[in-house]
């Protein structure tokens, strides 16, 4: 129990309605301001455990506090800390870039802050797309507008799931370097991910989940000394 854990999440479970378990009591605490990258194979438990965190999904037992505020408890004010990036990338087709971002934090109740607006779309080299309609950008930008939209709340923890699935070699560089970027400013984030290069390449620590369990966490630069690339990659498949 650290005083800088942000996210402590305790003996979760999920059991789904089909009767699967999809999380098997796990333990985890997150700390301020660290990227840490949840890693492990297909169907291993992270958007469960992500969706649960967040308060999208409800736990079989066991409980997640988001700096101090339980989850299920105290919704609104740990859901406030907390920007998400779903894997799936939906938006409105026909708003702009402005507005897609600028709506998401009206509906934190924030008030609006288009100085705050224009710094995230700055930051994420948006500025140029922020009259475009969402139906016309890359996807790359797209991603991008998601990003910005889920930090428009000014949340200290950002999730990203999968951030990088089913994009080319160019735009996952350019996505590290938006995490890193991000990381500078003070955001803790969490991402989840089955590439072993990208847990390695951006995470200060990493957890290993498979099956339902997190099976190891550790910091990046011991982890990567004691298993080795091979075993670990080999382990995952
Ligand atoms: P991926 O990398 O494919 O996204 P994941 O690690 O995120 O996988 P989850 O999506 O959390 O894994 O799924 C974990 C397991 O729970 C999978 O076997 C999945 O089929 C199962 N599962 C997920 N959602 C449900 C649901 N609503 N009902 C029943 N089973 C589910």
């Amino acid at each position: 129990e650290t005083t800088d854990s942000v996210i402590a999440v305790q003996g979760l479970s999920k059991r789904y309605a089909s009767g699967f378990e999809a999380l098997k009591g796990v333990d985890l605490e997150i700390r301020r301001g660290e990227i840490f990258a949840l890693l492990g194979p297909n169907g291993a438990g992270k958007t469960t455990l992500i969706s649960i965190i967040c308060g999208l999904v409800n736990a079989s037992a066991g409980r997640v506090l988001v700096d101090g505020h339980d989850i299920v408890e105290d919704y609104r004010a740990a859901r406030r800390q907390i920007g998400l990036v779903p894997q799936e990338l939906t938006s409105d087709a026909f708003a702009t870039v402005w507005n897609t971002v600028s709506f998401s934090r009206g509906l934190f109740g924030k008030r609006s802050d288009p100085a705050h607006i224009e710094r995230v779309l700055r930051s994420l080299s948006l500025w140029d797309k922020r009259r475009s309609k969402m139906i016309t950008l890359s996807g790359g930008m797209k991603r991008r507008v998601l990003i910005a939209k889920a930090l428009a709340h000014e949340p200290q923890i950002l999730f990203l799931d999968e951030p990088t699935a089913g994009v080319d070699v160019a735009l996952r560089r350019d996505m590290w370097n938006v995490v890193r970027d991000l990381r500078a400013s003070g955001v803790t984030v969490i991402l989840t991910t089955h590439y072993i290069e990208e847990a390695e390449e951006m995470a200060d620590r990493i957890g290993v989940i498979n099956d339902g369990d997190i099976v190891l966490v550790e910091e990046k630069a011991a982890l990567m000394r004691q298993l080795g690339r091979k075993r670990l990659t080999l382990h995952l498949q």
